[in-house]
């Protein structure tokens, strides 16, 4: 088995659209990234580059690339889950905490999930995704940034 984690942070500004996992929630804010700035997804993906020791979504998709100006991120969900698959492993779960002051996303996680696990290819019920605030402190708690955090197990396929 292997372990994987991973986390990504995003400034959020006016003018842009917010997607966390894959779906587009009405807010007068955004996040501010190179592609759709999804920093669920991100976290996801590296923590299945983590796991396959295959380094970070970065190395496999440079956000210096106009092949990933304004990216669909489940592309790089999906590609990571590939990866897994083609290295004979299969993802057992997936957890996450989405940090955001606002809005609530609790209407939305459930969508969240359904793209994690269509992106991956796996169950719903082996993606777990948690939404919290922090209480007014830091970059977040002032509302300038989201942060989200995963681990993710995989199996290998063949035991
Ligand atoms: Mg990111």
């Amino acid at each position: 088995m292997r372990i994987g984690y991973g986390n990504d942070i995003h400034r959020l500004e006016e003018g842009r659209k917010l997607i966390l996992g894959g779906v587009e929630i009405p807010f007068e804010r955004g996040s501010v990234g190179h592609s759709d700035g999804d920093a669920l997804l991100h976290a996801v993906t590296d923590a299945i580059l983590g796991a396959l020791a295959l380094g970070d979504i970065g190395t496999h998709f440079p956000d210096n690339d106009e092949r990933w100006k304004g990216a669909d991120s489940s592309q790089f969900l999906s590609e990571a889950g590939r990866l897994a698959k083609e290295r004979g492993f299969e993802v057992v779960n997936v957890d996450s905490t989405i940090s955001i002051e606002r809005p609530k996303l609790r209407p939305f996680i459930d969508e969240m999930r359904g793209n994690i696990a269509g992106a991956l290819g796996v169950e719903i019920g082996t993606v777990n995704v948690k939404a919290k605030t922090s209480e007014g402190l830091g970059e977040i708690g002032n509302g300038l940034a989201v942060k989200a955090e995963a681990v993710v197990l995989l199996d290998s396929k063949d035991d």
